[in-house]
């Protein structure tokens, strides 16, 4: 299979076209932002290991029937997808708060949810990502009733798993935040990565960050934490 045209740079990741045309390959940079792009830097080899954990959670989650865009990896920085037709919506689930729910109900982070909560937002740069309801939702036209009742329950069966995954490994799944898209049928279909860039992991004891708030947040640490996390993941 060979790249032939770049459908998109993002800020972490760039698409290429291939000669297949129901198939993408994405490229995993080092790159980070943070804070809508105001911060801006490196994180050495994240590309390699965003990738290789991206494509070990698709494959946990495909034994566990919940399909995404995944097909193989292709190489230490690359991975072969299906093309979808990419929904404009940013789904981020929670166990625990932290980030921006701790700020916006004035949680202590680390307070355990009585119930995972989901929220959408919408993905948009130049507004800022704002959060969605699902009236937002319908007035944007970004998606029916039936595909997010599709998307939340794919979303909650995901973070079931994952938690399942990593209490073995004594480490807890704060949040996350995943996208998805349209198949040539319509059909909903996860999509993106599953990362330390899209998810917070502390570790059980400790509660040390073991994700991208490392470098949002100026904690230091930040490559050895993407090393960590992987580590224990995958072993
Ligand atoms: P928060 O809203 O607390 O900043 O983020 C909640 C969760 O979603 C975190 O795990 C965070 O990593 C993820 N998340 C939210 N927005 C983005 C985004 O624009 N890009 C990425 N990579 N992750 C995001």
């Amino acid at each position: 299979m060979n790249k032939t045209n770049t459908l998109y740079e993002g800020k972490a990741k760039i698409v290429y076209e291939t000669d297949e045309p129901d198939k993408l390959i994405v490229y995993f940079k080092d790159d980070a932002t943070a804070g809508n792009g105001e911060k801006k830097g490196t994180i050495q080899n994240k590309g390699i290991i965003n990738n290789e954990m991206s494509a070990f959670f698709f494959k946990l989650l495909k034994d566990h029937e919940i399909k995404s865009h995944f097909i193989d990896k292709l190489s230490d920085r690359e991975m072969v997808v299906q093309k979808l037709n990419m929904i404009a919506l940013e789904v981020i689930v929670r166990n625990v708060a932290a980030g921006s729910l701790a700020k916006r109900l004035g949680l202590p982070e680390g307070t355990p949810l009585k119930t995972p909560v989901l929220e959408y937002c919408y993905k948009n740069d130049e507004l800022g990502d704002p959060l969605l309801n699902r009236y937002h939702i319908m007035v944007l036209d970004l998606a029916s009733v039936n595909e997010l009742d599709e998307i939340e329950h794919i979303s909650f069966c995901v973070n079931q798993v994952m938690i399942n995954l990593l209490k073995a490994k004594n480490i807890r799944l704060i949040d996350f935040k995943l996208e998805f898209g349209r198949d040539e049928k319509g059909g909903i279909v996860l999509a993106d990565e599953i990362s330390p860039d899209n998810c917070r992991f502390w570790d059980m004891t400790t509660n040390e960050k073991l994700d991208k708030d490392r470098f949002r947040r100026d904690l230091g640490g930040v490559e050895e934490a993407y090393q960590e996390i992987l580590k224990r993941v995958t072993a």
